[in-house]
């Protein structure tokens, strides 16, 4: 170790979480050195929010966040809430707009908010380390070491915030998790999440390209999982969309056990099964001279029309006073209720977050320490954490990174 310079904290992974934590603790006079593999940090967040970046919400509750550990997991959002991150922010010159409870920089760049937190580094003279790629962190003593191919830092304390698996190209590429493996923690499997998915249903081509709002019910073996309303998106390998991504998790997850998994699409989300038959018995009183395709143009799009159809058996040029009141009635039924076999999902390159991660029951919640480790601490998706879309990752990102370095502090006082 010689007359190595040993640091209080060494963050490694200059992500979302990491940032914000090694600004809190250099903020408290804390000497941090933050440790990137890639050129740059901050990179996943100009990815997020569609360049916009969603960085919280003012809604959050227990339901924001999806798997088996809830409670522990709002624990840590309410010592930093979305309240604690608009001033934080504000702090840091970014100011805030919100649409529909969704918070966004005033900007609507996602950039103004990662430079903003790059300036703040800066100032505080975080020593940054870009770049280095972790082969190994070892304990010596009380003093961790950290060592890179050609070099070796030394800290009192470790936080990892490596992120997931998820959007690889960004610099999260899962190698934080063997360091946490060879550190002796458990990893809960990482499984893409808030992803597409994917059916090998021959109507998906025919509608693809269309955006639709509708109803999604999602089944695993038969039973009723999940149900999520919104804009859907049909492509040719299957559907997207917000709706299908708040649901996607369970989905994933079912798949990659093997179980049986389908959706039950409503096409038609805002017609009441009254009003449908009052449109039959109108459309063939009135214009009983259409056929099927043009009885349904005014009604939904025709590449919906044309898939549906084909599961009828009903031909789209068929009169419909011929087809009869009651057929053209059960056709439309079905377009409530049109099913799609899930066959798989789209991979960790689509996918916002990701599944899985560092589990949980062995980490200290209130402070964000190992229970295997005393002095390395976690924060962030490396986790086995996720939430759904609008704005919910990122709010666990900087509240675990709040209460990491929080724990950080005790840990070394
Ligand atoms: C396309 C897309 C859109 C999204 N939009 C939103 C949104 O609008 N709102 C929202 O709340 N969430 C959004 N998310 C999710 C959100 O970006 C993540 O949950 C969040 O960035 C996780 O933060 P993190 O700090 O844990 O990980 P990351 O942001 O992934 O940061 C981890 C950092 O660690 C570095 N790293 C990894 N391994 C090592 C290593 N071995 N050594 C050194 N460094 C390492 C990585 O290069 C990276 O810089 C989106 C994600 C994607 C991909």
């Amino acid at each position: 170790m010689g007359n190595q310079k040993i640091y209080d904290c060494a963050v490694i992974g200059g992500g979302a979480a990491g940032m914000l934590a090694a600004i809190r603790m250099g903020r408290n006079g804390l000497n941090v050195i933050l440790i990137e593999h890639t050129k740059k940090i901050g990179n996943k967040i100009l990815q997020t929010g569609n360049g916009k970046c969603n960085f919280t919400n003012l809604r959050m509750e227990e339901d924001c966040y999806l798997g088996d550990n809830q409670r522990e997991i709002m624990s840590v959002i309410e010592r930093f809430n979305q309240k604690a991150v608009i001033s934080f922010f504000e702090s840091i010159g970014v100011y805030h707009r919100e649409r529909n409870g969704y918070v966004y920089p005033h900007s609507d760049t996602a950039l103004s908010l990662q430079n903003a937190l790059r300036m703040e580094i800066e100032h505080l003279k975080i020593r940054v380390s870009t770049e280095f790629d972790i082969r190994e962190i070892k304990r010596n003593g009380r003093v961790f070491e950290l060592m890179g191919d050609s070099y070796t830092y030394y800290a009192n304390t470790v936080l990892l915030a490596t992120g997931s698996k998820a959007a690889p190209k960004s610099g999260s590429d899962g190698s934080g998790y063997e360091l946490a493996k060879k550190l002796g923690h458990q990893v809960v499997k990482p499984l893409p999440a808030l992803v597409q998915l994917v059916s090998n249903g021959k109507t998906c081509r025919m509608m693809a390209g269309v955006r639709s709002q509708g109803t999604v019910k999602l089944f695993i073996d038969d039973r009723l999982a999940a149900e999520e309303f919104g804009e859907l998106q049909y492509t040719d390998y299957g559907i997207s969309g917000i709706p299908v991504f708040q649901l996607s998790r369970y989905a994933v997850k079912a798949v990659d056990e093997k179980r049986k998994v389908h959706l039950v699409i409503d096409m038609l989300p805002d017609y009441s099964e009254e009003y449908i038959m009052r449109i039959v018995e109108t459309g063939i009183q009135q214009a009983g001279f259409k056929n099927m395709e043009q009885f349904m143009e005014g009604i939904l799009n025709r590449k919906l029309v044309s898939a549906a159809v084909e599961e009828s058996g009903i031909s789209l040029k068929h009169n419909i006073t011929e087809i009869g009141s009651e057929k053209v009635l059960a056709f439309m039924k079905q377009l409530k209720s049109f099913t799609m076999q899930i066959t798989g999902f789209k991979d960790f390159d689509s996918a916002q977050v990701c599944q899985g991660g560092v589990k949980l029951s062995e980490i200290d919640m209130s402070t964000m320490m190992s229970m295997k480790v005393p002095g390395l601490f976690f924060a962030g998706e490396i986790l086995d954490v996720d939430g759904k879309c609008g704005g919910y990752n990122l709010q666990w990102a900087w509240s675990s990174g709040a209460a990491a370095a929080v724990g950080v502090e005790k840990f070394l006082k």
